[in-house]
Order: structure tokens, then sequence, then C-alpha cells
């Protein structure tokens, strides 16, 4: 087999389009998928401008982006991989994911693009986000009136309850708190990946946030006999965030460290300012976490040890909403922690002034 018949036979064999291109942008080969994806055979479209597999509204641009790229090297799609919209045969459009590199031959410049049909990763995308949002909801409306009926029947509005039943009605509240924590936990996934998160920016304290959120876990610290303290020192430094949204990332942070220390130990959160920014700091002493791990840790549904779940509750999404929506106000998260050596996980905002506002608007 010639070398250039074999190199064919392995193009033809790869599931992603294969299109290459000269400098003028016409198609100079294109591989048998695709022919499947775009529903053209090689022969009716070698030759021809590969505007053809676009959309009306970006064709008149290529040959633009093809120019200015000759003029200048700089490029809107080599080495990136947005997603764009194909054009079928059919004239159907479709969502593709592009990669675009440049290869020299013979002197000439050569485009070799790398085509994805990514309709049914989107329809699947889309499939979840909508079974998310609607078990979510159908799940809620009967947790909150269970919920409701059980804090009534502990609040003894109703008549004291005998011991028996009382520790029964604490469990089955308890397991309802739990479950409210789950559905909310997938509310805000599918919320945060489909921008539906709203966020009302302002100006806080720093050190202000910090002991609210104190105040807010301490109630859970003790039910696992772990304190929660703050080592603050009284400085002024502001940033621009939403409270509500901030507190969540550090009652995710204190929730973690509390869960993870043994009895009778404490949790401290402290604030390191550089010139830039505030870091605050969530330290326990608690188990720690394996090195191997560290990689997955912030990544939906990962919980380092699947009876981690059994042992501290929690679904595994925490980390990985609290990274988005510390992302999407212009933050950064990170930890530190070693197996048998606790664990200091962090979240870190740009230290603002008020004039400076404009600039720090959300994502
Ligand atoms: P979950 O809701 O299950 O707690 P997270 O995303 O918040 O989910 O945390 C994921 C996993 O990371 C936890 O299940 C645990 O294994 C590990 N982890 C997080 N914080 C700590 C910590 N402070 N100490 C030890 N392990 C932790």
């Amino acid at each position: 087999m010639a070398a250039s018949e074999f190199n064919q036979a392995v193009l033809d064999t790869v599931a992603d389009g294969i299109i290459t291109i000269s400098g003028d942008g016409r198609i100079r080969s294109f591989n048998k998928a695709s022919e499947r994806i775009f529903g053209y055979r090689a022969s009716e479209v070698v030759g021809k401008n590969v505007a053809l597999l676009m959309p009306q509204s970006y064709a008149m641009r290529h040959d633009r982006y093809l120019a200015a790229y000759a003029a200048s090297g700089q490029s809107k799609v080599i080495n990136e991989r947005p997603e764009l919209e194909g054009k079928r045969k059919s004239g159907d459009l479709f969502p593709i994911e592009v990669s675009v590199t440049e290869v020299s031959h013979a002197g000439e410049p050569i485009f070799v693009g790398v085509i994805r049909d990514i309709t049914d990763r989107k329809r699947m995308d889309r499939m979840k986000a909508e079974f998310i949002s609607t078990v979510s909801h159908e799940l809620r409306t009967p947790l909150t009136s269970i919920s409701g009926a059980l804090s009534l029947m502990r609040s003894n509005a109703l008549g004291g309850l005998p011991p028996k039943i009382e520790h029964l009605v604490e469990i089955a509240l308890r397991n309802c708190t739990r479950l409210s924590a789950l559905v909310n936990d997938l509310l805000d996934i599918e919320k945060l990946s489909s921008g539906k998160v709203t966020y009302q920016m302002e100006f806080w304290r720093v050190e202000k946030l910090v002991s609210d959120a104190v105040d807010d876990n301490i109630g859970f610290g003790e039910t696992f006999d772990v304190k929660i303290l703050a080592e603050l020192n009284g400085s002024e430094h502001e940033i621009y965030v939403d409270r509500q949204r901030f507190l969540q990332i550090l009652g995710n942070f204190i929730s973690n460290a509390v869960k993870f220390s043994p009895k009778g130990n404490s949790v401290r959160l402290r604030v390191s300012y550089t010139n830039a920014a505030a870091r605050i700091l969530v330290i326990d002493q608690g188990s720690g976490i394996a090195k191997e791990k560290h990689d997955r840790l912030f990544k939906r549904f990962s919980q380092v040890d699947s009876s981690d779940i059994r042992k501290a509750g929690g679904t595994g999404l925490g980390l990985a909403i609290t990274k988005e929506l510390a992302e999407q106000m212009g933050g950064k998260t990170g930890f530190d922690s070693e197996l048998g050596q606790g664990s200091t996980f962090w979240v870190e905002f740009p230290l603002v002034s008020r004039d400076k506002v404009a600039v720090l608007k959300p994502r």
C-alpha cells in the first residue's frame, strides 16, 4: 500500500471529521467521517470554499478570518476548541466542536480542521438538565410539607410525644434536612451549568462575613462536638460579593471541616491579606486528604472514598458548587491537605475600593 493510500485509510477510520483546506479556504480533502457528518460526498466539496459547510452568518466572516490570519498569524480558531455551528447538505445547522491546526505543505499553508458533531451530546446535556430540574422541583414540594408536619409534631404544639416516637420523629426530620440539602445541591448545579444563577453583588467587610459564617455554622459544629473559631484582627478590608453565595461557600468548607474532624477538635477561620486579595482560610485538623485524590476533589460527585457518604453524609457536589460560585463572582478556591494532617480550604477574592466596582461585574 502506498504511503498516501495508507494515510487515507487511517483518516477514513477516524470518528471525527477531518478536513484540510488551503490558504484561500478551498477544501483539499474530506474524510469519510466528514461525509457522514455533513452529508456531502468528498467529490462534491473538494475544490470548493469551506464556507459551504458553515451557516451564512459565519461563512461571510470566515474568508476575512483567513485573510487576517495570513496577514497576522492570529486566529480565532487555531489552538482553541470553540463550539460553532456546521451546515449539513440538507441546510440543517448543528453544533460542532472544531479545532484547527496549521501545517506547511510544499511552502503553502494547509489548515487541518478536526470537526466533532456534538448534537447528541448537547441533547443529552439538555435532557439531563431538564430532568434534574423537574425531579428537584417535584421533590421539593412534598419534602417541605413532610418536614413542616414533622417539625410541628416535635414542637409539642400538638401535645407531648411519647419518647420512642419523639426519637423517630427526630430521625425523620434529620433525614428530611439531608434530602433537602441534596435537592438544593442538585438545583444549584443545574442552575450554575445553565448560567441561571443571579448574583446580588455588594461590598462587604471580609471579617464581618467571616464572623457571620461562624455564627451560621456553630450549631452544626455542636452536633459533631467541634468548635468553630474565627481568628480576626479587625481589618476593614472589603470584597465585592453576593453575601448569601459567599456564606454558602464558607458554609461548605466549614461543614466539610466539621464532618471530617474528630470530636472535641476545632475548626479555625483566618483571613490573610495580600496587596490585591483577601484569602479566607478554613483550617481543620481532621482526617486530611490523600495526595492522589486531590485532582478529583472540586469535580462533581467526587467523594474521596465512597464510605465518606455513609460516614459523613453529603452529595459530593458541595466543592464543585463552591468553586463555580467563587469563580462566577471573580474569586478563586483551593486547598492544602495531607492525609492525617488536616486540611486547609480557602477562597480568595480581590480587595476592592468602591470606585473600581465597574470592572468587577460577575461573569
Ligand atoms: P460532600 O457534599 O459530599 O461533602 P464535597 O464536594 O463538599 O461533597 O466534598 C467532596 C469530598 O471531599 C468529601 O466527601 C470528602 O471526601 C473530601 N473532603 C472535603 N473537605 C474535606 C476536609 N476538610 N477534610 C477531609 N476531606 C474532605
